[in-house]
């Protein structure tokens, strides 16, 4: 058990940015301290990468387990060389496409990054992010910034202050606060050290957008993505989890809401509260006889409002106090393929088929 700490709270607007707050969560960072900013895909928790005692303070906070790496943040192209041991003409074009955004490149990695950041690994993962709160403060630093996201391992990733202020009050020196964030769900992870650019983990740039650029034969996503133990695929453990158990649907919509019905009357029936997490297209007026919290991802055809809402909503299932959630899986299309890869992994690694 760690010892708690006074967490500071301040709150910049990224549409006109205090120079003078982020100079002071700069010194924090540079002086060993652990600092929550935004960005724009969920909250994430920095450390210098060369503070190698406040790295693993990123461990102990999170609880995070030790053999799963870091992603290293930059403000600049130029940070890249001080990381990566070598860098492809590939990085090249994916940085000048995708950067500043929410696209993680693993490379092969210098000898002066510290075996904490990635977790033994030779590789190092490094992102440009696009919040304009990020860069400033990776400015202001002027080191790379070790940050995974700012929850407990485990949790929901964090998409608003509130949620890190939950997971992480008492724990750390500073948390930023700037509003919600705009993607909402962690960046895509590439691996660039094979002969095709392997998708790790799916976010916030779409295979759809890397195929665009490279074509379908270039890029290698594996269907059942678990990257959080990197390169030593076949662990599986419970991720981005509510506390209530989770099953995740698929199959055809009507067959769908009438498994929900019959499942909402069950669970009534037995005193359980059930909550669903679905597209506008699902609600059904039977649900509010039935007492179900429906909980929506938005529109079905626009994947990027699921994505946005997602985290929150799985946080919301536990302030509702539910104990039980459905959630109906998102057509895999766009960054409706990571908001299918979180929600499949808070499932336990398990997706239901409904005939
Ligand atoms: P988080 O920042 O908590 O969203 O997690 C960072 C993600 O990046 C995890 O899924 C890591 O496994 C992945 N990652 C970080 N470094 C590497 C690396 N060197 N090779 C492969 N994956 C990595
Ligand atoms: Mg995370």
């Amino acid at each position: 058990m760690t010892e708690l700490i006074k967490t500071e709270i301040i709150t910049v607007n990224p549409e006109a940015i205090d120079q003078t707050a982020l100079a002071r969560a700069a010194t924090v960072l540079r002086r060993g301290g652990l600092v929550a900013f935004p960005t724009e895909t969920v909250y994430g928790l920095g450390a210098v990468i060369y503070n190698r005692e406040s790295v693993k303070k990123i461990f102990t906070v999170k609880g995070r387990p030790g053999d799963n790496p870091l992603i290293v943040h930059i403000y600049q192209w130029e940070q890249l060389m001080e990381l990566a041991r070598e860098v492809p003409e590939t990085a090249r074009i994916l940085a000048q496409r995708f950067w500043p955004g929410p696209l993680t490149l693993v490379l092969p990695k210098k000898e002066a990054i510290p075996v904490e950041v990635s977790a033994g690994l030779p590789t190092v993962a490094v992102r440009l992010p696009a919040h304009p709160v990020a860069q400033e403060l990776l400015r202001q630093t002027g080191q790379p910034v070790a940050a995974p996201s700012a929850n407990t391992s485990g949790r929901p990733s964090p998409t608003r202050s509130s949620h890190v202020i939950a997971d992480l009050d008492g724990k750390i020196e500073l948390i930023i606060d700037a509003g919600p964030t705009g993607v909402g769900v962690e960046s895509t992870v590439l691996d660039l050290t094979g002969p095709k650019l392997r998708i790790l983990r799916p976010g916030g740039v779409t295979r759809e957008m890397l195929e665009a650029v490279f074509g379908p034969e270039l890029v290698e996503a594996p269907p059942q993505i678990n990257c959080e133990r990197p390169l030593a695929p076949g662990m599986k453990y419970r991720h981005y989890a509510p506390r209530a158990p989770l099953r995740l649907l698929t199959g055809d919509p009507e067959l769908v809401r009438r498994f929900l019905l019959e499942g909402a009357a069950a669970a009534r029936a037995q005193g359980k509260k059930i909550g669903i997490i679905a597209y506008d297209e699902d609600q059904d007026p039977a649900f509010a006889v039935t007492g179900v919290t429906f909980f929506s991802l938005g529109r079905r055809a626009n994947p990027t409002e699921g994505a946005a809402r997602l985290f929150h909503l799985l946080r919301l299932c536990d302030q509702a106090g539910v104990d039980k959630i459905y959630a109906v899986a998102p057509p895999r299309q766009g960054v409706g393929e990571a908001v299918f890869n979180r929600l499949y992994k808070a499932a336990g690694g398990k997706v239901e088929e409904i005939k």
